[in-house]
């Protein structure tokens, strides 16, 4: 019996304006492969990837080029047919410089794929198999190795698989358009993943500010009684994993633990359909789609492009910039990273490109704080951001420790709502780095 309960949240959070109107009427389009592609050998959390390939190897699109190295890796496939020019180093789309295979692309291009697998006499070891061979890493943001996430440790219980259809970040439309545009896709993939880790029932969480992707849902979703759709109210950060298995489930993920250790499992809605590529097409991960998108871009679209493509080639394709471009930012507004080099790659998990004029962009003055609180008002997961910050500025990181600093998932909320406009997020982010270093 399929299931709708409605405007379901959690603690916290703030409501900013989400901007999605600019492109989720916009179908995918396929961008044009580049003349050469930049594919940094770490894309996912974990060990990077070891190069099977060097200076001239020729490659084709689909090949294994770099190799799972470790329990928590992914394999890297070439997103192209081309020449390997280099492997350097690369500064990827978090700032930070890795290993990178320069590829200069063919004019004809020769695909490998894997043998398609049998949708329902497949295993749940040769889906997690699959999956591990096709490099497919979660699409929500950390890019974790999917194989990894769907083997949990044998004495953890599954009882929920929840599909995360909230993309909560504003201007991003990607999960949108894939629910649209690739309905039963999505379905199916959720169905591999449900057989991998031998769960009965699954629930996609979904934003209500959604309307057209619950609509295709629910009527896809008629012959699928084992699938239920929980509609939630639109806040941020709704799709956040803690957000969303607190908003659904009513359980909370104690402090150092995991998801699985309350008996959940999260998927990105990408993540799915790159799953379902991986065994029906034998496609390995080597696309991503992705939106482009606000007033400093000329032609915002929603695109599905190969892993690697620069920033450039994308923006270009897009028309280009309009005149007051201020910033370039790859992901989303609240969790994404601004850039300073256009040449930097996409890679697989990138969910947008964000282009911000000078009237989008607001300036404010940092004060002095007011100790009014609202940034511990609207911390999701509880914390006091004003005091981490004043700890992590005095250099008191064993008291930021005590205080679960480590926790804080980075997701900016304090900072939206802090009036006296201190950039608490950017202070934390940096106390973890220092603490990282010093404290372990
Ligand atoms: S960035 Fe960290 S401290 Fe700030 S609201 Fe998010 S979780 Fe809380
Ligand atoms: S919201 Fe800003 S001004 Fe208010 S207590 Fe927090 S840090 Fe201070």
């Amino acid at each position: 019996m399929l299931k709708f309960y409605t405007k379901k949240s959690f603690n916290g959070g703030v409501h900013p304006k989400d901007f999605k109107e600019l492109t989720k009427l916009l179908p995918f389009e396929q961008i044009p492969i580049p003349k050469q592609i930049i594919i940094p050998v770490s894309q996912h959390a974990g060990k990077p990837a070891k190069p099977l390939v060097r200076k001239g190897s020729v490659v084709k699109t689909g090949e294994l080029i770099a190799e799972v190295d470790g329990f928590i890796s992914s394999n890297i496939h070439s997103s192209v047919t081309g020449k390997v020019t280099k492997i350097s180093s690369q500064v990827n789309v978090n700032g930070i410089l890795v290993d990178s295979i320069f590829i200069d692309t063919l004019e004809t291009e020769e695909h490998i794929k894997m043998p398609a697998l049998n949708f329902e006499k497949i295993t749940p070891d040769e889906i997690k198999q699959r999956i591990k061979e096709a490099g497919i890493v979660g699409l929500g943001g950390a890019a974790f190795p999917t194989h990894v996430k769907l083997s949990p440790p044998d004495d953890k219980k599954i009882d929920y698989l929840i599909l995360n259809a909230c993309e909560c970040e504003p201007y991003i439309t990607r999960d949108y358009r894939l629910l649209i545009e690739r309905t039963q896709d999505v379905i199916y993939g959720l169905k591999l993943v449900m057989k991998a880790i031998n769960v009965k029932k699954a629930i996609i969480g979904i934003e209500d500010n959604k309307e057209e992707a619950i609509a295709k849902l629910k009527t896809a979703l008629l012959n699928f009684p084992e699938i239920s759709i929980v509609i939630l109210k639109t806040k941020y950060p709704q799709g956040a994993e803690k957000m969303l298995i607190k908003a659904i489930t009513g359980k909370e993920v104690p402090i150092g633990k995991l998801p699985f250790d309350v008996g959940c499992i999260i998927q990105n809605v990408g993540t799915v359909v790159s799953v379902y590529d991986a065994i029906v097409k034998g496609e390995p991960q080597i696309k991503a789609y992705l939106t482009v998108t606000g007033k400093g871009i000329k032609q915002p679209k929603n695109l599905i492009a190969r892993i690697g493509t620069p920033l450039i080639d994308i923006i270009n394709y897009c028309g280009g910039f309009t005149d007051d471009v201020k910033k370039v930012i790859v992901g989303g507004p609240m969790m994404g990273f601004a850039q300073y080099d256009l040449l930097t790659p996409i890679t697989k998990a990138t969910s947008g490109i964000i282009v911000l004029t000078k009237e989008e962009m607001k300036y404010f003055k940092e004060t002095n704080c007011l100790k009014c609180g609202k940034c511990v008002e609207v911390c999701p997961l509880n914390l006091i951001p004003t005091r981490l910050v004043r700890l992590i500025q005095n250099e008191k990181y064993q008291e930021a420790k005590e205080l679960n600093v480590s926790i804080c998932m980075e997701c900016g909320t304090c900072t939206y709502n802090c009036p006296a406009n201190i950039p608490l997020v950017q202070w934390i982010r940096l106390g973890k780095q220092k603490m990282s270093k010093i404290l372990n």
